[in-house]
């Protein structure tokens, strides 16, 4: 039967490790990349009608400020439809609605976990149900044409990135880690966090090699050991991302004083993402964090959870 409205739910990424190595000719970094998706999700529905538009909204209970996300081709959902449409070589006819619950220009892929969702929807509302011309390999690789972090929306879980983040190979884990996320008011521009990490690099005279997946860190997710994760937590844009929001230090020294196993600034901020022993412990990280100045929300999710997944 031929769909007429498609709901996918699509996570929220943190990075468990993030290094960066020296800026490639195509202006491109090589990367380790340990994706790890957690609760935190937005919701896209894709209803067969009319020509191709986009609304925007933030999700029920949701503090997400949506008015920086563009409802015209500029938005990454409508440019994973129109590569949808194009690659079945039919008219991209759809209403998509976005509910958002993963902060905007927070450093946790909501752009591209929309545009994941839409591949997944899309695909769903306009392929054949008998015979499909789109499979799961032909998924993820219209989402690396759109952006090195879809592929992992599609994906989920626990997964390594190499290149530029999107040659993926799923992590063994075990267990469910509990996370506390921090959102901050106004974005941080992933292109200007990346430029920063850069100036301070030459500043410093700090040349990068090629970064290695951590050994603590895969040991840490495949036994299930909070602490060990915790303390293997790295993100090489950290630096930066504090340089051009300074107050996102008192943000961190504030979550490990309140005894989170470990803290970062997930991405390219600026939220902070804090690692709690348990889901109560990270209920009561939340309370507490979400009282600080400068912090917008607190909210408990925890990880690993699927990728897009139809509702
Ligand atoms: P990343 O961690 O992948 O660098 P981010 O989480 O920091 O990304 P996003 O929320 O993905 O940032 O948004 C980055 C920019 O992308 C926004 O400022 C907005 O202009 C644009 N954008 C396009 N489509 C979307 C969308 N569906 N949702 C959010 N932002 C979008």
């Amino acid at each position: 039967m031929t769909a007429t409205a498609v709901t996918v739910r699509v996570p929220a990424k943190v990075n468990l490790q993030l290094s960066v190595g020296p800026l490639r000719d195509d202006g491109y970094h090589d990367l380790v990349n340990v994706f790890h998706a957690v609760s935190l999700a937005d919701e896209v529905t894709a209803v067969a009608d009319g020509r191709l538009a986009v609304t925007v909204e933030a999700a029920p209970g949701s503090a997400v400020a949506v008015d920086g996300v563009p409802v015209d081709g500029d938005n990454l959902a409508v440019r994973a439809a129109l590569l949808v449409a194009e690659r079945l070589g039919v008219e991209p006819s759809a209403r998509l609605r976005i509910r958002k619950a993963i902060p905007v220009a927070g450093g946790m892929a909501g752009g591209s976990a929309d545009a994941a969702a839409a591949l997944v929807a899309c695909a769903r509302l306009w392929d054949d149900p008998e015979s499909p011309l789109l499979g799961r390999e032909d998924l993820l690789e219209l989402g690396a044409a759109l952006g090195s972090d879809v592929p992992f929306a599609l994906l989920g879980g626990t997964a390594v990135g190499l290149g530029r983040g999107e040659r993926l190979t799923p992590a063994l884990t075990r267990g469910t880690f509990h996370w506390v996320f921090a959102t901050a008011g106004g974005g941080l521009s992933t292109p200007a966090v990346y430029a920063e990490c850069d100036r301070l690099r030459d500043a410093g005279g700090e040349r990068a090699g090629l970064p290695d997946v951590s050994a603590e860190l895969m040991t840490a997710l495949a036994t299930g050991d909070a602490k060990g994760l915790g303390a293997a937590l790295a993100n090489d844009l950290q630096p930066a991302a504090l340089e051009l929001r300074p107050s996102l230090r008192r943000t961190l020294a504030a979550g490990q004083d309140l005894g989170a196993l470990g803290s970062l600034v997930s991405g390219s901020g600026p939220t902070c993402a804090f690692l709690a022993g348990s889901a109560g412990h990270a209920a009561e990280l939340a309370a507490a964090l979400g009282d600080l100045d400068g912090v917008r929300e607190a909210l408990p999710a925890h990880g690993p959870v699927p990728g897009a997944t139809i509702i």
